[in-house]
Protein backbone atom coordinates (compact mmCIF):
# COMPACT_ATOMS: atom_id res chain seq x y z
CA UNK A 1 0.00 0.00 0.00
CA UNK A 2 1.58 3.34 -1.03
CA UNK A 3 -0.20 6.69 0.52
CA UNK A 4 1.20 9.04 -2.57
CA UNK A 5 -1.19 6.65 -4.48
CA UNK A 6 -4.86 6.97 -2.74
CA UNK A 7 -3.87 10.96 -2.55
CA UNK A 8 -4.03 10.77 -5.86
CA UNK A 9 -6.88 9.68 -6.32
CA UNK A 10 -8.37 11.67 -3.56
CA UNK A 11 -6.77 14.49 -5.55
CA UNK A 12 -8.40 13.33 -8.89
CA UNK A 13 -12.00 12.92 -7.22
CA UNK A 14 -11.35 16.76 -5.87
CA UNK A 15 -10.01 18.13 -9.38
CA UNK A 16 -13.40 16.49 -10.67
CA UNK A 17 -15.25 17.99 -8.06
CA UNK A 18 -13.97 21.47 -8.41
CA UNK A 19 -14.89 21.14 -12.02
CA UNK A 20 -18.42 20.59 -11.58
CA UNK A 21 -18.76 22.87 -8.68
CA UNK A 22 -17.33 25.78 -11.49
CA UNK A 23 -20.55 24.31 -13.42
CA UNK A 24 -22.70 24.94 -10.32
CA UNK A 25 -21.48 28.19 -9.39
CA UNK A 26 -21.45 29.57 -13.20
CA UNK A 27 -25.24 28.18 -13.47
CA UNK A 28 -25.72 30.00 -9.78
CA UNK A 29 -23.70 32.65 -9.37
CA UNK A 30 -25.02 34.03 -5.66
CA UNK A 31 -25.59 30.30 -4.41
CA UNK A 32 -24.53 30.94 -0.96
CA UNK A 33 -21.57 29.09 0.64
CA UNK A 34 -20.36 28.13 -2.50
CA UNK A 35 -16.70 30.30 -2.45
CA UNK A 36 -16.16 29.10 0.91
CA UNK A 37 -16.89 25.03 -0.34
CA UNK A 38 -14.98 25.99 -3.65
CA UNK A 39 -11.78 27.02 -0.47
CA UNK A 40 -12.14 23.99 0.89
CA UNK A 41 -11.74 21.74 -1.92
CA UNK A 42 -8.90 23.76 -2.94
CA UNK A 43 -7.54 23.31 0.70
CA UNK A 44 -8.54 19.33 0.49
CA UNK A 45 -6.67 19.37 -2.98
CA UNK A 46 -3.49 20.68 -1.95
CA UNK A 47 -3.18 19.75 1.77
CA UNK A 48 -3.67 15.53 0.07
CA UNK A 49 -0.89 16.43 -2.47
CA UNK A 50 1.61 17.96 -0.25
CA UNK A 51 0.88 14.78 1.67
CA UNK A 52 1.34 12.77 -1.05
CA UNK A 53 5.09 14.13 -1.69
CA UNK A 54 5.80 12.80 1.75
CA UNK A 55 8.52 10.79 0.06
CA UNK A 56 10.59 13.66 -1.80
CA UNK A 57 9.42 17.04 0.18
CA UNK A 58 10.70 18.39 3.84
CA UNK A 59 8.20 17.42 6.53
CA UNK A 60 7.16 21.12 7.10
CA UNK A 61 5.84 21.33 3.83
CA UNK A 62 4.38 17.25 3.51
CA UNK A 63 3.25 17.05 7.12
CA UNK A 64 3.01 20.95 9.13
CA UNK A 65 1.49 22.66 5.93
CA UNK A 66 -0.43 20.03 4.61
CA UNK A 67 -2.52 19.87 8.00
CA UNK A 68 -2.98 23.30 7.89
CA UNK A 69 -4.35 23.24 4.16
CA UNK A 70 -6.85 20.21 5.68
CA UNK A 71 -7.59 22.26 9.11
CA UNK A 72 -8.17 25.56 7.06
CA UNK A 73 -10.13 23.28 4.65
CA UNK A 74 -12.61 22.01 8.02
CA UNK A 75 -13.03 25.53 8.48
CA UNK A 76 -13.83 26.93 5.40
CA UNK A 77 -16.83 23.95 5.41
CA UNK A 78 -18.16 25.71 8.58
CA UNK A 79 -17.94 29.31 7.09
CA UNK A 80 -19.90 27.74 4.00
CA UNK A 81 -22.65 26.38 6.57
CA UNK A 82 -22.58 30.12 8.37
CA UNK A 83 -23.28 31.27 5.20
CA UNK A 84 -26.16 28.98 3.38
CA UNK A 85 -28.21 29.21 6.83
CA UNK A 86 -27.36 33.13 6.76
CA UNK A 87 -26.34 33.00 10.31
CA UNK A 88 -23.55 34.62 12.45
CA UNK A 89 -20.23 32.67 12.85
CA UNK A 90 -19.86 33.52 16.64
CA UNK A 91 -19.13 29.87 17.59
CA UNK A 92 -15.80 30.32 14.84
CA UNK A 93 -13.01 30.99 17.89
CA UNK A 94 -13.81 27.87 18.85
CA UNK A 95 -12.28 25.63 16.19
CA UNK A 96 -10.04 28.69 14.97
CA UNK A 97 -8.48 28.91 18.94
CA UNK A 98 -7.89 25.24 18.61
CA UNK A 99 -6.45 25.30 14.97
CA UNK A 100 -4.36 28.06 16.57
CA UNK A 101 -3.27 26.19 19.78
CA UNK A 102 -2.54 23.15 17.47
CA UNK A 103 -0.27 24.36 14.61
CA UNK A 104 2.88 24.84 17.38
CA UNK A 105 2.12 21.51 18.52
CA UNK A 106 2.36 20.30 15.27
CA UNK A 107 5.74 21.51 14.53
CA UNK A 108 7.13 20.33 17.78
CA UNK A 109 5.81 16.44 17.61
CA UNK A 110 7.96 16.59 13.91
CA UNK A 111 10.82 18.75 14.98
CA UNK A 112 11.29 18.81 18.49
CA UNK A 113 9.80 14.97 19.50
CA UNK A 114 8.89 13.73 16.48
CA UNK A 115 5.60 11.89 17.38
CA UNK A 116 3.64 10.16 14.70
CA UNK A 117 0.46 9.26 17.26
CA UNK A 118 0.64 12.53 19.09
CA UNK A 119 0.59 14.09 15.46
CA UNK A 120 -2.47 11.81 14.66
CA UNK A 121 -4.18 13.03 17.58
CA UNK A 122 -3.91 16.68 17.20
CA UNK A 123 -5.17 15.78 13.44
CA UNK A 124 -8.06 14.53 14.94
CA UNK A 125 -8.67 16.45 17.62
CA UNK A 126 -8.68 19.70 15.56
CA UNK A 127 -11.01 18.06 12.87
CA UNK A 128 -13.65 16.99 15.82
CA UNK A 129 -13.64 20.65 17.03
CA UNK A 130 -14.66 21.94 13.57
CA UNK A 131 -17.21 19.00 12.92
CA UNK A 132 -18.84 19.08 15.97
CA UNK A 133 -19.19 22.99 15.81
CA UNK A 134 -20.55 22.66 12.46
CA UNK A 135 -23.10 20.15 13.30
CA UNK A 136 -24.02 22.11 16.06
CA UNK A 137 -24.89 24.53 13.47
CA UNK A 138 -26.74 22.78 11.31
CA UNK A 139 -28.94 20.82 13.82
CA UNK A 140 -29.71 24.14 15.58
CA UNK A 141 -30.20 26.63 12.39
CA UNK A 142 -32.88 25.92 10.53
CA UNK A 143 -35.49 28.49 9.10
CA UNK A 144 -36.88 26.49 7.04
CA UNK A 145 -38.71 22.62 7.18
CA UNK A 146 -37.40 22.05 3.62
CA UNK A 147 -34.18 22.78 4.90
CA UNK A 148 -33.86 20.48 7.88
CA UNK A 149 -32.95 17.22 5.92
CA UNK A 150 -30.06 18.12 3.80
CA UNK A 151 -29.08 20.14 7.36
CA UNK A 152 -29.38 17.15 9.44
CA UNK A 153 -27.67 15.11 6.90
CA UNK A 154 -24.81 17.19 6.64
CA UNK A 155 -24.30 17.34 10.41
CA UNK A 156 -24.52 13.65 11.03
CA UNK A 157 -21.93 12.86 8.22
CA UNK A 158 -19.90 15.39 10.33
CA UNK A 159 -20.44 13.56 13.41
CA UNK A 160 -19.78 10.42 11.62
CA UNK A 161 -16.55 12.00 10.51
CA UNK A 162 -15.72 13.05 13.91
CA UNK A 163 -16.04 9.37 15.53
CA UNK A 164 -14.12 8.21 12.55
CA UNK A 165 -11.50 10.29 13.71
CA UNK A 166 -11.74 9.20 17.04
CA UNK A 167 -12.00 5.17 15.95
CA UNK A 168 -8.42 6.18 14.05
CA UNK A 169 -6.38 7.60 17.10
CA UNK A 170 -8.22 4.35 19.38
CA UNK A 171 -7.06 2.28 16.41
CA UNK A 172 -3.38 3.61 16.58
CA UNK A 173 -3.09 3.53 20.09
CA UNK A 174 -3.62 -0.11 20.60
CA UNK A 175 -2.18 -1.16 17.56
CA UNK A 176 0.90 0.68 17.42
CA UNK A 177 1.46 2.13 21.26
CA UNK A 178 5.06 2.76 20.43
CA UNK A 179 4.01 5.23 17.48
CA UNK A 180 5.72 3.06 14.47
CA UNK A 181 2.95 3.52 12.38
CA UNK A 182 4.06 4.56 8.24
CA UNK A 183 1.67 6.50 7.15
CA UNK A 184 4.12 6.35 3.81
CA UNK A 185 3.37 2.68 3.50
CA UNK A 186 0.35 1.99 6.06
CA UNK A 187 -1.16 -1.09 6.58
CA UNK A 188 -4.73 -2.38 5.29
CA UNK A 189 -6.54 -0.26 8.58
CA UNK A 190 -4.93 2.91 8.11
CA UNK A 191 -5.84 3.10 4.59
CA UNK A 192 -9.59 2.42 5.36
CA UNK A 193 -9.47 5.15 7.91
CA UNK A 194 -7.98 7.53 5.09
CA UNK A 195 -10.41 6.37 2.43
CA UNK A 196 -13.17 6.49 4.53
CA UNK A 197 -12.29 10.18 5.60
CA UNK A 198 -11.79 11.12 1.94
CA UNK A 199 -15.18 9.70 0.96
CA UNK A 200 -17.24 11.34 3.85
CA UNK A 201 -15.24 14.53 3.00
CA UNK A 202 -16.66 14.62 -0.35
CA UNK A 203 -19.76 13.36 1.13
CA UNK A 204 -20.14 16.49 3.37
CA UNK A 205 -19.48 18.70 0.31
CA UNK A 206 -22.15 17.45 -1.38
CA UNK A 207 -24.39 17.14 1.39
CA UNK A 208 -24.10 21.15 1.95
CA UNK A 209 -24.32 21.72 -1.89
CA UNK A 210 -27.66 19.89 -1.56
CA UNK A 211 -28.33 22.24 1.80
CA UNK A 212 -27.21 25.65 -0.05
CA UNK A 213 -29.08 24.96 -3.25
CA UNK A 214 -32.45 24.40 -1.44
CA UNK A 215 -31.86 27.41 0.62
CA UNK A 216 -31.34 29.32 -2.71
CA UNK A 217 -34.80 27.87 -4.41
CA UNK A 218 -36.69 28.34 -1.15
CA UNK A 219 -35.44 32.32 -1.36
CA UNK A 220 -35.96 32.56 -5.24
CA UNK A 221 -39.75 31.04 -4.44
CA UNK A 222 -40.04 33.26 -1.43
CA UNK A 223 -39.27 36.33 -4.06
CA UNK A 224 -41.91 34.94 -6.83
CA UNK A 225 -44.41 35.28 -4.18
CA UNK A 226 -43.24 38.36 -1.95
CA UNK A 227 -44.20 42.42 -2.16
CA UNK A 228 -40.80 43.90 -2.46
CA UNK A 229 -42.09 46.97 -1.19
CA UNK A 230 -44.60 45.55 1.92
CA UNK A 231 -43.23 42.51 2.02
CA UNK A 232 -46.99 40.82 1.56
CA UNK A 233 -48.15 38.04 -0.64
CA UNK A 234 -48.09 39.66 -4.12
CA UNK A 235 -50.84 39.18 -6.82
CA UNK A 236 -49.67 35.69 -8.28
CA UNK A 237 -49.39 33.84 -4.75
CA UNK A 238 -52.33 35.03 -3.46
CA UNK A 239 -54.15 34.47 -6.61
CA UNK A 240 -52.87 30.75 -6.10
CA UNK A 241 -53.98 29.99 -2.78
CA UNK A 242 -57.24 31.70 -3.50
CA UNK A 243 -57.60 28.93 -6.31
CA UNK A 244 -56.37 26.26 -3.84
CA UNK A 245 -58.97 27.45 -1.27
CA UNK A 246 -62.08 27.53 -3.83
CA UNK A 247 -61.18 24.04 -4.84
CA UNK A 248 -60.96 23.03 -0.36
CA UNK A 249 -64.72 24.80 -0.44
CA UNK A 250 -65.86 23.04 -3.54
CA UNK A 251 -65.01 19.52 -1.53
CA UNK A 252 -65.38 20.42 1.79
CA UNK A 253 -68.06 23.46 1.97
CA UNK A 254 -67.94 26.48 3.87
CA UNK A 255 -67.58 29.97 2.96
CA UNK A 256 -65.15 32.75 2.66
CA UNK A 257 -64.99 36.55 1.79
CA UNK A 258 -62.55 38.51 -0.19
CA UNK A 259 -62.23 42.35 0.61
CA UNK A 260 -60.44 44.19 -2.27
CA UNK A 261 -59.17 47.51 -0.85
CA UNK A 262 -58.19 50.75 -3.07
CA UNK A 263 -56.87 53.54 -1.91
CA UNK A 264 -58.75 56.36 -1.83
CA UNK A 265 -56.62 59.28 -4.10
CA UNK A 266 -53.68 57.93 -3.47
CA UNK A 267 -52.08 60.16 -6.58
CA UNK A 268 -52.51 63.35 -4.83
CA UNK A 269 -50.15 61.54 -2.21
CA UNK A 270 -47.77 61.06 -4.82
CA UNK A 271 -48.02 64.31 -6.54
CA UNK A 272 -47.88 66.16 -3.22
CA UNK A 273 -45.26 64.39 -1.03
CA UNK A 274 -43.29 62.62 -3.60
CA UNK A 275 -42.81 58.83 -4.32
CA UNK A 276 -41.01 57.79 -1.49
CA UNK A 277 -43.76 59.11 0.81
CA UNK A 278 -46.55 57.71 -1.03
CA UNK A 279 -43.79 54.28 -0.67
CA UNK A 280 -43.96 54.99 3.25
CA UNK A 281 -47.73 55.16 2.95
CA UNK A 282 -48.31 51.77 1.28
CA UNK A 283 -46.10 49.85 3.74
CA UNK A 284 -47.34 51.97 6.64
CA UNK A 285 -51.10 50.15 5.27
CA UNK A 286 -49.33 47.03 4.95
CA UNK A 287 -48.92 46.87 8.81
CA UNK A 288 -52.32 48.65 9.65
CA UNK A 289 -54.19 45.33 7.65
CA UNK A 290 -51.59 42.92 9.46
CA UNK A 291 -52.36 44.22 12.68
CA UNK A 292 -56.17 44.42 12.18
CA UNK A 293 -56.65 40.81 10.22
CA UNK A 294 -56.57 37.11 11.59
CA UNK A 295 -53.85 35.16 11.84
CA UNK A 296 -55.71 32.76 9.01
CA UNK A 297 -56.69 35.60 6.80
CA UNK A 298 -54.48 36.18 3.36
CA UNK A 299 -53.07 39.52 3.14
CA UNK A 300 -52.01 40.30 -0.22
CA UNK A 301 -50.79 43.81 -2.45
CA UNK A 302 -52.73 43.12 -5.24
CA UNK A 303 -51.36 46.12 -7.11
CA UNK A 304 -50.28 49.62 -6.94
CA UNK A 305 -52.42 51.02 -4.08
CA UNK A 306 -54.60 48.18 -3.77
CA UNK A 307 -54.40 45.56 -1.14
CA UNK A 308 -56.76 42.48 -0.77
CA UNK A 309 -57.17 40.25 1.96
CA UNK A 310 -58.85 36.63 1.78
CA UNK A 311 -61.36 36.02 5.06
CA UNK A 312 -61.05 32.18 5.73
CA UNK A 313 -64.00 30.75 7.01
CA UNK A 314 -66.42 34.13 6.66
CA UNK A 315 -69.56 34.52 5.76
CA UNK A 316 -71.35 37.79 4.52
CA UNK A 317 -71.83 39.59 7.95
CA UNK A 318 -68.20 38.42 9.08
CA UNK A 319 -66.69 39.31 5.84
CA UNK A 320 -68.44 42.83 6.02
CA UNK A 321 -67.51 43.80 9.42
CA UNK A 322 -63.81 42.49 8.86
CA UNK A 323 -63.71 45.04 5.79
CA UNK A 324 -65.68 47.65 7.83
CA UNK A 325 -62.73 47.10 10.54
CA UNK A 326 -59.92 47.58 7.84
CA UNK A 327 -61.75 50.89 6.23
CA UNK A 328 -61.77 52.40 10.00
CA UNK A 329 -58.14 51.38 10.83
CA UNK A 330 -57.31 53.47 7.76
CA UNK A 331 -59.49 56.31 8.49
CA UNK A 332 -57.83 56.35 11.77
CA UNK A 333 -54.60 56.45 10.75
CA UNK A 334 -51.97 59.50 11.97
CA UNK A 335 -48.57 59.86 11.89
CA UNK A 336 -48.41 59.39 8.21
CA UNK A 337 -45.59 61.51 5.97
CA UNK A 338 -47.41 65.48 5.63
CA UNK A 339 -49.19 64.48 8.24
CA UNK A 340 -52.06 63.39 5.29
CA UNK A 341 -55.16 61.41 5.83
CA UNK A 342 -56.08 58.56 4.19
CA UNK A 343 -59.57 56.64 3.06
CA UNK A 344 -59.88 53.44 1.34
CA UNK A 345 -62.55 52.13 -1.05
CA UNK A 346 -63.44 48.63 -0.34
CA UNK A 347 -65.34 46.00 -2.21
CA UNK A 348 -66.77 42.56 -0.59
CA UNK A 349 -67.46 39.04 -2.05
CA UNK A 350 -68.35 35.83 -0.36
CA UNK A 351 -67.37 32.85 -2.21
CA UNK A 352 -70.36 30.70 -4.02
CA UNK A 353 -70.44 27.53 -4.96
CA UNK A 354 -68.72 26.75 -8.56
CA UNK A 355 -67.00 30.00 -8.23
CA UNK A 356 -63.49 30.76 -10.17
CA UNK A 357 -60.83 33.15 -9.31
CA UNK A 358 -61.82 35.64 -11.51
CA UNK A 359 -65.30 35.47 -11.19
CA UNK A 360 -64.98 35.76 -7.53
CA UNK A 361 -62.33 38.63 -7.90
CA UNK A 362 -64.77 40.49 -10.26
CA UNK A 363 -67.44 40.42 -8.16
CA UNK A 364 -65.50 42.22 -5.20
CA UNK A 365 -63.87 44.39 -7.95
CA UNK A 366 -67.33 45.34 -9.06
CA UNK A 367 -68.53 46.06 -5.41
CA UNK A 368 -65.59 48.31 -4.99
CA UNK A 369 -66.37 50.59 -8.09
CA UNK A 370 -69.60 50.68 -6.69
CA UNK A 371 -67.80 51.96 -3.51
CA UNK A 372 -65.73 54.62 -5.30
CA UNK A 373 -68.91 55.40 -7.20
CA UNK A 374 -70.78 56.03 -4.36
CA UNK A 375 -68.17 58.68 -2.88
CA UNK A 376 -65.65 56.29 -1.45
CA UNK A 377 -64.15 55.33 1.84
CA UNK A 378 -67.24 53.04 2.14
CA UNK A 379 -67.75 49.25 2.15
CA UNK A 380 -69.58 48.02 -0.30
CA UNK A 381 -71.09 44.24 -1.12
CA UNK A 382 -71.40 42.74 -4.39
CA UNK A 383 -74.89 41.41 -4.70
CA UNK A 384 -76.14 39.69 -7.80
CA UNK A 385 -78.69 42.22 -8.96
CA UNK A 386 -77.55 46.17 -9.77
CA UNK A 387 -80.31 47.01 -6.99
CA UNK A 388 -79.01 44.81 -4.59
CA UNK A 389 -75.50 46.29 -3.80
CA UNK A 390 -75.51 47.08 -0.54
CA UNK A 391 -73.32 49.65 1.40
CA UNK A 392 -72.41 48.72 4.85
CA UNK A 393 -74.48 50.64 6.79
CA UNK A 394 -71.69 52.54 8.83
CA UNK A 395 -70.13 54.06 5.42
CA UNK A 396 -73.70 55.99 5.18
CA UNK A 397 -71.51 58.26 7.75
CA UNK A 398 -68.32 57.87 7.14
CA UNK A 399 -65.46 58.55 9.64
CA UNK A 400 -61.75 59.96 8.81
P1 LIG B 1 -58.95 56.62 -6.68
O1 LIG B 1 -59.53 57.18 -5.45
O2 LIG B 1 -59.86 56.73 -7.84
O3 LIG B 1 -58.46 55.26 -6.50
O4 LIG B 1 -57.70 57.54 -7.03
P2 LIG B 1 -56.19 57.16 -6.98
O5 LIG B 1 -55.40 58.40 -7.14
O6 LIG B 1 -55.89 56.33 -5.79
O7 LIG B 1 -56.08 56.19 -8.22
P3 LIG B 1 -55.21 56.26 -9.50
O8 LIG B 1 -55.39 54.92 -10.18
O9 LIG B 1 -55.49 57.47 -10.30
O10 LIG B 1 -53.73 56.36 -8.99
C1 LIG B 1 -53.10 55.34 -8.33
C2 LIG B 1 -51.75 55.86 -7.94
O11 LIG B 1 -51.02 54.92 -7.17
C3 LIG B 1 -50.91 56.21 -9.13
C4 LIG B 1 -49.54 55.72 -8.79
O12 LIG B 1 -48.62 56.77 -8.82
C5 LIG B 1 -49.68 55.23 -7.38
N1 LIG B 1 -48.87 54.06 -7.16
C6 LIG B 1 -49.01 52.83 -7.71
N2 LIG B 1 -48.04 52.01 -7.28
C7 LIG B 1 -47.24 52.73 -6.46
C8 LIG B 1 -46.06 52.44 -5.71
O13 LIG B 1 -45.52 51.33 -5.72
N3 LIG B 1 -45.52 53.43 -4.97
C9 LIG B 1 -46.07 54.67 -4.95
N4 LIG B 1 -45.50 55.59 -4.21
N5 LIG B 1 -47.17 54.98 -5.64
C10 LIG B 1 -47.76 54.03 -6.38
MG1 LIG C 1 -56.29 51.68 -7.91
MG1 LIG D 1 -56.84 54.45 -5.53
Amino acid sequence: MYTPFLMCGYAAALVLMLVGFRGVRRSTPNLQGSRQLNWFILCGLFGVLLIGLRPWTPALVSIVLSNFLLFAGALFLYLAAVDILETKSHLFPWPSGILIVALPLLVWFTYGNDQVLARLVIHATVLAAIFITTAVLLFRKHADPETRQPARACAWLLILATCLQGAWCLFEFRANPDGTTNFIHPDLMNVGFSYLSMVLGLAIVIGLLWLALTAHRLDLHKMAQTDSLTGLLNRRAFEEILRRELLRLDFGGGQMGIALIDLDYFKQVNDSLGHFAGDDVLRRIALVLRDGTRPSDVLARYGGEEFVVLLRNAGLDESLSAAERIRRHIADLSGLPGSVSLTASIGVAVSQAGDTVTDFLLRADEALYRSKREGRNQVSVYRENEDEYEAFPSALTPQG
